[in-house]
Order: C-alpha cells, then structure tokens, then sequence
C-alpha cells in the first residue's frame, strides 16, 4: 500500500517533476499563491505574527486579515519571496533549477533564462543559497577525510609557482568528510590541525572509524578524538591499503566535481562566499537519491527564513 504521506508530497509537488509541469501549472501571479499558501499552512492557515488560526481570505487577492491581532499577510511574509518584485513563477524555476542542475547554475545564466537583470539573479541565488546550510549532525560508521584546495594560480603568475605558499595563495582550502550517505565540506583558512580540529570535532566523535591519507594535519586524530585512525599511503600510487581496507577516494571524488562545478559554471569562487557556494554544492550532493519532487518538497520545508538585500550584502562583506 502506497505510503499516504508520501502520496500527499507527491500530490503537492507534482508541478516541480519538470520545468515544463512548472510553466504549465503556475501560469499566474494568484496560483502560484494559493499553491504556496497550501504548502506552508495547509488547509488551516496560521498568523505568522501571533499564532492565530482566526484568520479570513480577502476576496480580490490571496492575502489574509487576521482577527486575533488585527494584521494583513500574505503567503510571502516571512519566507525568502517576501518584499520581492518578482513574479513568484520565476522564483519556482530559478529553485528548480539551482537544486536539480548537478553542477549548479550561474546569475549569468539565471537572467538570460528568466529575463531578468544579472543582479537580481544574484540576488536570487543568494536567497535560495542561504536556506542549504549543511546539517550540524554527527556523521555515522566510517568516515573518510580529506584536505583539497580549490580556485585558480594568482593572475600575476605566468610562471610556475616558486613555492607551495605561492601556488596555494588564490586557492579555497576545503575540509571534506564523508560517510556512508552524506557528505560534509567546509571552508578552511588552511589545512592544518588547528583549522580542522573544531569540524572534526563537531563531526565526528569516538564511534567513528576515521580514514585519512598521510597529511601531517591528521596525525593527531587518534589521540585528540579517542577514534580508530587508518592512513592510506598515496605516495607510491596506492589508492587503498591492502590491509586495513583504508581508502579516501569517496571524498576526493568530491573534489573533483567542485572543481568542475567552480571551472566550468562559476569561473571565480570568492573566499569570502565560498562556503555558501559550497553549501549549495553538498545540498546537491546529498539529495542524489531524491527525485526532483522530493527534492522540491525538501526545499520548501525550510523557506520560512526570512532574507533581506541588506543582510545579504552584509553578510557578503562580513564573511
Ligand atoms: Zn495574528
């Protein structure tokens, strides 16, 4: 028997299994409302300012009035859409197409695909990137890990870089863990024991098995975090110990589509948003298994946040 829950996120994201079923069903301003209205409250809909459920539907337009504290809202308050000038059908398909296109879309391509202005897709995309943090969670059962550097030489650079400093001086340090079913990436200033320790430790803890390469930023992990520690030696071309079983291949493939994803859709990662870039990129990575719906139903579970163009330029510059 069909699960009934299962069923209902189906019923209710069935219009984000294509771009087409999107043009196709939210073809003005007002459905696209109601269906967004319909996902955040049900059947019941809630004051987002005091809790109330004594609330009435204007008749013109999709806003309610609500009779407990006396305010107006519309679907909109309080979710990434609010204050937006931009028609809530362009919104649904910049989302579809930022978490279902694997290596991710660029503001260039947003605005030619959407007809908007470059700027307001960025801003779009900045929106959508605030509500992929990754999960705080511990990881389970073995876990590989691994350092890589992503981002171009330094554009003064024509020659080989004299030293490692030199060669790594443009690039985004990463830390990458992964586990059976989720990865975790995050933005280091460089690959040293003090900058991992504190991801380490939020990670991982003394049930895990950890597998590393030979890095000297690894050696302490047995010691400081109580777990099982296997090395696997990379340096005569041997991607996996023949005895201990220890390998980081999963976690590097990692790197390598980053790099795709960074060379060929945004060509520049700024270190000062590259963890929202990352972000974006894990969310992907994570929900390979769902299909677009599930994806879709995932997504529109979390847009109770609410963003504003200050904050984003902001914490744009903060960061
Ligand atoms: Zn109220």
């Amino acid at each position: 028997m069909a699960d009934p829950k299962k069923y209902d996120l189906v019923q209710q994201f069935n219009s984000f299994k294509s771009l087409d079923s999107i043009y196709r069903k939210f073809t003005t301003e007002r459905i696209c409302r109601e269906w967004l209205s319909k996902v955040r409250w049900g059947e019941v809909v809630v004051c987002p300012h005091c809790g109330s459920i004594i609330v009435y539907r204007s008749k013109s337009k999709v806003s309610y009035h609500c009779d407990e504290c006396n305010s107006c809202f519309t679907p909109l308050y309080g979710t990434i859409f609010q204050s937006t000038k931009l028609p809530l059908r362009k919104w649904f398909v910049a989302i579809w197409l930022v978490i279902n296109n694997k290596k991710g879309v660029s503001s260039a391509m947003l605005s030619r695909e959407l007809g908007i202005t470059q700027k307001s897709a960025w801003y779009m995309l900045m929106k959508i990137r605030q509500l992929l943090p990754q999960e705080e969670t511990k990881l389970e059962g073995a876990v590989q890990i691994d350092c890589g550097y992503v981002g171009g030489l330094l554009r003064w650079c024509n020659q080989k870089p004299k030293s490692r400093r030199d060669y790594l001086r443009n690039k985004v340090a990463l830390i990458g863990l992964a586990s059976k079913d989720r990865y975790v990436v995050k933005v280091i200033d460089e690959g040293n024991w003090a900058n991992i320790n504190p991801i380490l430790r939020a990670y991982i803890d003394n049930r895990n098995t950890v597998y590393t390469d030979q890095g000297h930023e690894f050696m302490k992990i047995n010691k400081q975090l109580g777990c099982e520690h296997y090395t696997v030696c990379h340096e005569d071309k041997r991607w996996k110990d023949p005895i201990t079983g220890a390998t980081t291949s999963k976690v590097e493939a990692t790197w390598s589509h980053i790099k795709r994803h960074h060379k060929g859709i945004y060509h520049k990662l700024p270190k000062r948003r590259s963890q929202l870039y990352v972000d974006e990129f894990v969310y992907r990575y994570n929900t390979l298994k769902l299909n677009q719906m599930e994806r879709a139903a995932d997504f529109f579970s979390k847009i109770s946040v609410q963003v504003s163009y200050k904050q984003i330029d902001e914490w744009s510059c903060n960061v």
